[in-house]
């Protein structure tokens, strides 16, 4: 077609970042100091949040926070089916098991009556929910849920910076009684804001921001890379066997740019994703992603799903045709219960947890960054429309 490929995300850079990095090359302190610190200062007052603590990774954010919260070796900890990977591997290094659950037909967000209904066992100590394309979980549900229970709750929240629920922010204090809890971000390079790679726990509670931190790097105790400043000390103590999960000064250099653009990057989002449903709501063989009243939507993902019953091709025909015409997709997500070692591990078939297998095999995720020309848009609502009607199941003879 002679277009250049469209991916499905990419990050938007300029002057700032390049400046910000300059700053930390030229003073020689690359590692984590004073721009991490700062970071950490404008994510929390950003979400709203008491503690943040810069981190790698939101995988490291999730293993530190569950680790903080006492999640040991035979525990459980409640995870949705539909997330990335990283959800459930971190409750398997503390030894523990994830207990999968099927999510919300509309959202994709944890269904809080599948985990009523489970009615979690006595070994159960926390919940992992996951605001599922940047669209908030059902939080007055599991937060009543987890405080009967005494359970913690460690969000997810990769995809939700910034994403907020009944006017609350995600990552802002919860409601007050609940078990010591946290809300971890991804600053990985396909999200909102990035760093390449990186992550923060923000948090209420002031012992378990302290343990994040101290278990952040190695175990040594508190601010321990003062110990390198100028009215830092040699001395420091191994308090236990902590991670090497730090967050670099110009990877957070990166990410303090990055922060002052989000308000236009998620107006640009919005604005997007306005244009995609607008085009796709009035084909009845597609389902928009949906918002839900109360919700502010962080729209990391376009989650289109196929009515396959009202169409001639599969979701793989459908990825295949968009990338014939230079058109990226993903698919968020496998299901965790499909994959071989959840599926061989812990006995589960594919029908175990209904609606995320469902709307697994009619999923495709559409490009969505802020970088995309209203050029680049219309390309891909024209080359969705084409397809889904040129495949269209003529009326009175569907199939499925
Ligand atoms: C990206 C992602 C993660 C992992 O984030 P990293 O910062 O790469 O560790 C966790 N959960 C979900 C739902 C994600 O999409």
């Amino acid at each position: 077609m002679g277009d250049s490929f469209l991916p499905l995300a990419l990050p938007v850079f300029d002057e700032q970042e390049l400046e910000e990095i300059k700053e930390v090359l030229a003073s020689g302190w690359i590692t984590t100091g004073p721009k991490a610190r700062q970071l950490e200062q404008e994510i929390a007052a950003f979400v709203g949040a008491k503690h943040a603590v810069a981190v790698s990774s939101c995988t490291a954010a999730m293993h530190l926070a569950l680790e903080a919260v006492g999640v040991r070796e035979g525990d459980e900890v409640i995870v949705p089916t539909m997330t990335f990977a990283a959800t459930g591997n971190v409750v398997v290094h503390l030894g523990a098991r994830p207990v999968l659950v099927d999510v919300l037909p509309d959202t994709l967000t944890v269904d809080p009556d599948a985990i009523a209904r489970l009615g979690p066992g006595p070994r159960t100590r926390a919940i992992i929910p996951v605001h599922y394309a940047g669209h908030a979980c059902e939080m007055a549900a599991l937060l009543d849920l987890a405080k009967r229970r005494g359970l913690h709750v460690i969000e997810d929240a990769a995809h939700a910076l910034p994403a907020a629920h009944d006017g609350r922010r995600i990552g802002a204090p919860l409601p007050a009684g609940l078990a010591a809890s946290a809300v971890c971000f991804s600053f990985y390079a396909t999200k909102n804001l990035t760093t390449g790679e990186g992550g923060m726990i923000c948090t209420e509670d002031d012992a378990l921001a302290e343990r994040v931190r101290v278990m952040s790097l190695h175990g040594i105790s508190k601010d321990a890379w003062k110990r390198y400043a100028a009215d830092g000390s040699w001395y420091y103590e191994v308090l236990s066997p902590g991670f090497k999960y730090n967050l670099p000064d110009l990877l957070a250099a990166v990410g303090l740019a990055q922060l002052r653009k989000l308000p236009a990057f998620q107006e640009r989002r919005r604005a997007i994703v306005r244009r995609y449903s607008a085009a796709f709501a009035p084909l009845d063989m597609l389902e928009c992603p949906v918002e839900r009243a109360g919700v502010d939507h962080a729209w990391h993902l376009y989650v289109l799903r196929l009515r396959t019953d009202r169409l001639k091709i599969s979701r793989e025909q459908f990825v295949s045709e968009l990338r014939a015409r230079g058109i990226g997709t993903s698919v968020h997500f496998i299901p965790l219960h499909v994959h071989p070692f959840y599926r061989d591990t812990y006995g589960y078939k594919p029908e175990d947890l209904p609606v995320a297998w469902d709307a697994y095999r009619r999923m495709a995720s559409l490009p969505l960054y802020p970088g995309m020309t209203d050029a680049d848009v219309d390309r891909v609502v024209d080359a969705v429309t084409e397809i889904a009607l040129r495949n269209r199941v003529p009326q009175g003879i569907r199939v499925g």
